[in-house]
């Protein structure tokens, strides 16, 4: 891999923060915006998936269990969506009943946390998604440009 030297990735980040709980939304975005994340709180998942086109966001935290709609079906309505599908999405879920993990990572999700929330365990999680997913696109994006031009030369 090339050496080259890239700002710090975790600056400057977004995320979507779905989440019905006042309390809850609160503790997420502040626990967020203490890491330099760019938060955009979203309180009623019935917007969560126009508000995550507008917003663009690099991760979204999602809650599983709100009224009108579940994460779950949110989690699949955003990995349908070309547009949003490659976003990463942490879930976050108060029963962590047996098979809750699976289910939820078969919407899509690809990340899970149980409520109530380790602050550590939950930035780290973040943390940790977010760079799966730039490693990811970077090896993409090395891809396509070998592909391009040909295979870059080691830099001495
Ligand atoms: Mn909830």
């Amino acid at each position: 891999m090339a050496l080259v030297v890239s700002p710090d990735p975790q600056v400057g980040q977004r995320i979507l923060v779905v989440e019905d709980n006042e309390l809850n939304l609160k503790l997420f975005c502040d626990l967020l915006r203490v890491h330099d994340y760019e938060v955009e709180p979203v309180r009623d998942g019935r917007e969560a998936v126009t508000r995550a086109r507008a917003f663009a966001p690099d991760l979204v935290v999602m809650d599983i269990q709100m009224p009108y709609v579940s994460g779950l079906e949110l989690i699949e309505q955003m990995k349908g969506d070309p547009d949003l599908r490659q976003v990463p999405i942490m879930a976050v879920t108060a029963y962590a009943a047996k098979g809750d993990e699976e289910r939820i990572r078969d919407a899509g999700a690809e990340g899970y946390v149980s409520k109530p929330i380790s602050v550590v365990n939950f930035v780290e999680a973040v943390k940790r998604l977010l760079d799966e997913a730039v490693s990811a696109n970077s090896e993409e994006e090395n891809e396509e440009a070998e592909a391009e031009n040909g295979p870059k030369a080691d830099p001495i």
